[in-house]
Protein backbone atom coordinates (compact mmCIF):
# COMPACT_ATOMS: atom_id res chain seq x y z
CA UNK A 1 0.00 0.00 0.00
CA UNK A 2 1.31 3.65 -0.90
CA UNK A 3 1.22 6.46 1.42
CA UNK A 4 -1.52 8.17 -0.43
CA UNK A 5 -3.35 5.00 -0.24
CA UNK A 6 -2.81 5.10 3.32
CA UNK A 7 -3.94 8.40 3.96
CA UNK A 8 -6.65 8.28 2.09
CA UNK A 9 -8.28 4.70 3.98
CA UNK A 10 -7.64 7.04 7.35
CA UNK A 11 -9.50 9.63 6.01
CA UNK A 12 -12.41 7.18 4.97
CA UNK A 13 -12.34 5.85 8.54
CA UNK A 14 -12.52 9.12 10.27
CA UNK A 15 -16.35 9.47 8.52
CA UNK A 16 -17.33 7.20 11.06
CA UNK A 17 -20.16 4.18 10.10
CA UNK A 18 -21.60 5.16 7.01
CA UNK A 19 -24.76 3.52 8.20
CA UNK A 20 -25.38 4.67 11.12
CA UNK A 21 -24.95 8.22 9.72
CA UNK A 22 -26.61 8.08 6.71
CA UNK A 23 -29.69 5.47 7.90
CA UNK A 24 -30.30 5.68 11.23
CA UNK A 25 -29.24 9.61 11.96
CA UNK A 26 -26.31 8.46 14.58
CA UNK A 27 -23.11 10.37 13.71
CA UNK A 28 -19.47 9.74 14.54
CA UNK A 29 -19.49 5.83 15.11
CA UNK A 30 -16.14 4.52 15.45
CA UNK A 31 -15.24 2.96 12.00
CA UNK A 32 -13.65 -0.20 10.49
CA UNK A 33 -12.76 -0.56 6.84
CA UNK A 34 -14.90 -2.65 5.08
CA UNK A 35 -13.34 -3.98 1.38
CA UNK A 36 -16.53 -4.56 -1.20
CA UNK A 37 -15.08 -7.44 -3.53
CA UNK A 38 -16.50 -6.56 -7.15
CA UNK A 39 -15.51 -9.84 -9.62
CA UNK A 40 -12.66 -9.55 -11.09
CA UNK A 41 -11.53 -6.39 -9.34
CA UNK A 42 -8.12 -6.17 -7.62
CA UNK A 43 -8.72 -6.18 -3.81
CA UNK A 44 -6.45 -2.96 -3.56
CA UNK A 45 -8.76 -1.05 -6.36
CA UNK A 46 -11.83 -2.02 -4.79
CA UNK A 47 -14.31 0.18 -2.98
CA UNK A 48 -14.10 0.75 1.28
CA UNK A 49 -17.22 1.19 3.48
CA UNK A 50 -16.40 2.68 6.43
CA UNK A 51 -18.72 0.33 8.94
CA UNK A 52 -18.67 0.10 12.87
CA UNK A 53 -17.54 -2.94 14.39
CA UNK A 54 -22.02 -4.19 14.64
CA UNK A 55 -22.86 -3.33 11.02
CA UNK A 56 -19.60 -4.66 9.74
CA UNK A 57 -18.73 -7.65 11.60
CA UNK A 58 -21.80 -7.81 14.18
CA UNK A 59 -25.43 -10.21 13.13
CA UNK A 60 -27.34 -7.24 11.26
CA UNK A 61 -23.68 -6.03 9.72
CA UNK A 62 -22.36 -6.90 5.98
CA UNK A 63 -20.22 -10.09 7.05
CA UNK A 64 -23.37 -11.11 9.42
CA UNK A 65 -26.30 -10.88 6.67
CA UNK A 66 -24.04 -10.65 3.18
CA UNK A 67 -24.06 -8.70 0.51
CA UNK A 68 -28.04 -8.79 -0.53
CA UNK A 69 -29.48 -9.73 3.22
CA UNK A 70 -27.77 -6.38 4.14
CA UNK A 71 -28.97 -4.01 1.36
CA UNK A 72 -32.55 -5.69 1.93
CA UNK A 73 -32.27 -5.33 6.00
CA UNK A 74 -31.49 -1.76 5.68
CA UNK A 75 -33.08 -0.55 2.43
CA UNK A 76 -29.76 0.58 0.53
CA UNK A 77 -27.36 -0.07 -2.05
CA UNK A 78 -23.50 -0.45 -1.76
CA UNK A 79 -23.33 1.72 -4.44
CA UNK A 80 -25.59 4.54 -2.69
CA UNK A 81 -23.54 3.94 0.54
CA UNK A 82 -20.23 4.70 -1.67
CA UNK A 83 -21.72 7.81 -3.04
CA UNK A 84 -22.34 8.92 0.45
CA UNK A 85 -18.78 8.44 1.23
CA UNK A 86 -17.27 9.73 -1.82
CA UNK A 87 -19.51 13.37 -1.40
CA UNK A 88 -18.43 13.52 2.56
CA UNK A 89 -15.14 13.19 1.19
CA UNK A 90 -15.47 15.74 -0.68
CA UNK A 91 -17.41 18.04 1.85
CA UNK A 92 -14.04 17.86 4.09
CA UNK A 93 -11.57 19.06 1.60
ZN1 LIG B 1 -22.92 1.50 12.24
ZN1 LIG C 1 -15.47 -6.46 5.82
Amino acid sequence: MTKDEKIALSKIARLGCILCSEVLGIAGSPAELHHVRRYGAKRSASPVLPLCPEHHRGNSGVHGLGTKGFEDKWGVTYEALLERVNEKLGEQS
